[in-house]
């Protein structure tokens, strides 16, 4: 993977500019990024051989076969697709150029979750969401005066795709103490060192200090290329994922408005966090459990990522997003089997402790 990463204080994106000369560029964006995409198609119309338009006239794109059907349409006589906007956006860019044969880039406009460069593009299929096998981004272009501006929702999700790390990464190490998975040394230390970074970063990130969102921004990249280092999603993909999924599923059937990737994962994460303190703090035992309960010494306690949270702003109640109780309750018992993939929801299962969690669960969480 190739993916160039540019910020815009470090010359006005001149080498991508550059590298459009002559080309036929089509920009991708909707109602919210519009202003940002007129700068872009300003700036290209300088150098590349005409630019092509692809407005959506909507406030909350969903990425149908049709509207892809759509922009595919008008892109075909491009050489390069940029998209201006976040997750969706960026997505239906992917899918599109990659069907097309040809590349494509991203201005990123929000901070709002990790799957800028991965090879995932979530896209709705009749009404089913699909997960298709895409190309990257060749050219990711962060300006942080825009990121900074974004929706505060969608900067929170950010960090709570982050926040999950924690998690993820204490689920590979305990799945390492206890079925023997190898762990990817280097794809461990990218995830675990960005995270810290954005951590260190907090107080800034409240304020939306470039800076701190920085941080933010490029331990969102950093999920992207541990996974791409590793050759699957352990770096960045946990338990609180899984509790993510399974709830996702339940929006999704019912054709309702998925609310935010990060948000999901950052409550998931108060869950599974709670689940590691529960088993150390009853002092379950089971192979490995000495192991296991020096990792969780090293978490965070449940109520100062709680705390962190609220500061910025996001939900911290699977109710206050409009997840259904019994949709909930359903994650708790099966969220384990949506991968195949060791966590503390298949360890919790294991031990039988399921029902005796699942109320302390729903009192602190829903
Ligand atoms: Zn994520």
């Amino acid at each position: 993977m190739n993916i160039k990463i540019a910020y815009r204080h470090e010359g006005e994106f001149e080498e991508f500019f550059k590298k459009q000369q002559g080309k036929v560029v089509a920009v991708m964006y909707d109602v919210n990024t519009k202003p940002y995409a007129e700068e872009m198609k300003l700036q290209l119309a300088k150098t590349a051989k005409s630019v092509l338009s692809i407005e959506f006239p909507d406030e909350e794109l969903v990425p149908t076969q049709e509207k892809c059907a759509e922009a595919q349409e008008i892109a075909k006589p491009a050489d390069y697709l940029l998209a201006v906007g976040s997750g969706t956006l960026n997505d239906m860019a992917k899918s599109i150029s990659t069907r097309l044969g040809i590349p494509c880039g991203v201005l990123a406009t929000a901070a709002s979750m990790d799957g800028y460069c991965s090879k995932g593009s979530a896209l709705m299929r009749n009404g089913v969401k699909v997960t298709d096998e895409v190309h990257t981004p060749e050219d990711m272009l962060i300006d942080l005066e825009i990121v900074r501006k974004a929706p505060r929702l969608m900067t929170a999700a950010g960090f709570g795709d982050i926040i999950g790390k924690f998690t993820c990464l204490t689920d590979w190490k305990m799945a390492n103490v206890v079925k023997g998975e190898p762990i990817h040394e280097k794809a461990y230390a990218m995830m675990e060192e960005a995270r810290t970074a954005c951590m260190d970063a907090f107080e800034g990130l409240t304020n939306y200090e470039g800076e701190a969102v920085a941080k933010l921004m490029y331990a969102l990249v950093a999920a992207g290329l541990s996974m791409a280092e590793c050759g699957n999603s352990r770096p960045a993909s946990g338990s609180e994922h899984h509790i993510s999924h399974y709830l996702e599923m339940d929006f999704v059937r019912r054709g309702e408005r998925v609310p935010l990737h990060g948000i999901k994962v950052a409550i998931g994460t108060l869950i599974s966090i709670e689940l590691y303190h529960y088993l150390k703090d009853n002092n379950v035992q089971f192979n490995g459990s000495e192991k296991v309960y020096a990792l969780v010494d090293e978490l965070p306690k449940v109520e100062e990522i709680r705390d962190m949270l609220v500061k910025m702003g996001c939900p911290v109640r699977f109710s206050e997003i409009g997840v259904r109780k019994e949709v909930m309750e359903g994650a708790i018992e099966k969220a384990y089997t949506v991968r195949d993939r060791y966590t503390v929801l298949t360890l919790v299962n294991e031990l039988g402790l399921t029902e005796k969690v699942k109320p302390i669960l729903m009192e602190k969480y829903y």
